[in-house]
């Protein structure tokens, strides 16, 4: 790693230590975060790096890089660190650094919004909720969909963790649409309950 000293920022460590990532500087670099890390298959992504960057202050996790959201935060590279770095804890106290710097990526912006929305971060489309009526199954699952107040305990949660403005940015997906028709439905079962007093 080159590292250029106009460009190092000696209070990025601190930061991340602050935000979690506790015992980043124990790290020698042997790799074995890297080697077994699941998204280093499949991307140029490297967690060895990314700690190491953070120990030196290297900005080279600047806002346009997409490195530290290609982690699936799946611990693996945690469980095997033999210095016990914790570099999970690292690349969530760098997103959390960044987040409130630069922003959310859009694809997580679009995900938070849809938790925010539904509780779910996915769109569960047309196929699935098929699939579910041919099974027998209620069209939508019995999650936040069907529990309005579930959604609200969720809401409330975000809120508490001072987040809200990474979720409320409502995208208008599926899943948006998904539970604006849990509430209509629940709002008629209501409705229904009162007819049969
Ligand atoms: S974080 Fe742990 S596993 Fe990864 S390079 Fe550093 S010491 Fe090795
Ligand atoms: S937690 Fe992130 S960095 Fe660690 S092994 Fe999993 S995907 Fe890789």
């Amino acid at each position: 790693m080159t590292v250029d000293l106009d460009l190092v920022d000696r209070e990025l460590v601190k930061r991340v230590i602050e935000e979690g990532g506790n015992d980043v500087i124990r790290c020698f670099q042997c790799g074995s975060c890297t080697a077994d890390c699941p998204s280093a298959g499949v991307r140029p992504y490297n967690v060895r790096r990314i700690v190491r960057a953070s120990i030196l202050g290297v900005d080279e996790l600047s806002k346009d890089s997409k490195d530290i959201w290609d982690c699936t935060t799946c611990y693996i590279c945690q469980e095997r660190c033999p210095q016990d770095a914790k570099p999970t804890d690292v690349i969530v106290a760098l997103r959390r650094i960044y987040a409130r710097e630069h922003g959310l990526l859009p694809g997580t912006r679009k995900a938070c919004a849809n938790v925010w929305a539904s509780g779910h971060t996915l769109d569960l489309d047309e196929d699935v909720l098929n699939r579910r009526e041919r099974l027998g199954l209620p069209r939508l699952p019995p999650t936040t969909l069907t529990h309005p107040e579930a959604q609200e305990e969720l809401r409330r949660l975000i809120a508490k963790r001072r987040a809200q403005r990474f979720f409320e940015d409502a995208g208008n997906g599926h899943v948006v649409k998904q539970a604006a028709e849990a509430k209509e439905a629940a709002s008629k079962g209501a409705v229904g309950k009162e007819a049969r007093k």
